[in-house]
């Protein structure tokens, strides 16, 4: 089985460096395929019991572009439009999700400027 820890690591890396590069005006291929890719994740996640507890948080969710609860406004799974700040705020909220699980710091993930200087560009670890 994978190193949860280390595949964590590396699939947020990948996670959140997709994010903090999507385009600003993506076409619909890129809003897509960034849709596809996050809606494989509770599927196809190599850790498991990982792949389970994120379902569950979609779930909850009940939308995969939004970072709170659900709420009127919010756009469902089907309507397939994602933008940048939502993608960002998406991956930063998913990953607090775990944080909170595994009593890791929480970040601000209305802050984008942070999570650019993070995640853009290879940024400050
Ligand atoms: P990580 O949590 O891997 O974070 C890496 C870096 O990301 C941090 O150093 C920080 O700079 C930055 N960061 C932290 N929080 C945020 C945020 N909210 N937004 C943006 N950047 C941030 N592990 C388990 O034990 N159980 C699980 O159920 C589990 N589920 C997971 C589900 C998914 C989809 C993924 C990708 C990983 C999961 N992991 C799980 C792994 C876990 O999240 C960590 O990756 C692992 O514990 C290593 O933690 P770390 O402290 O090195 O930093």
């Amino acid at each position: 089985p994978p190193d949860v820890e280390e595949l964590g690591r590396s699939s947020w890396d990948l996670l959140h460096s997709i994010a903090a590069t999507y385009p600003e005006k993506p076409s619909e291929a890129e809003q897509s395929a960034l849709l596809s890719l996050l809606k494989a994740l509770p599927i196809l996640y190599p850790c498991r019991h990982c792949a389970q507890a994120l379902q569950e948080d979609y779930t909850r969710r009940d939308s995969v572009t939004t970072a709170s609860p659900p709420s009127a406004d919010d756009m469902k799974v089907s309507e397939a439009v994602i933008s940048k700040s939502q993608a960002m705020r998406f991956t930063c909220s998913i990953h607090n999700e775990v944080n909170e699980r595994l009593g890791k710091p929480k970040w601000d993930c209305e802050d984008l400027r942070k999570l650019k200087e993070r995640w853009e560009d290879g940024g400050q670890k």
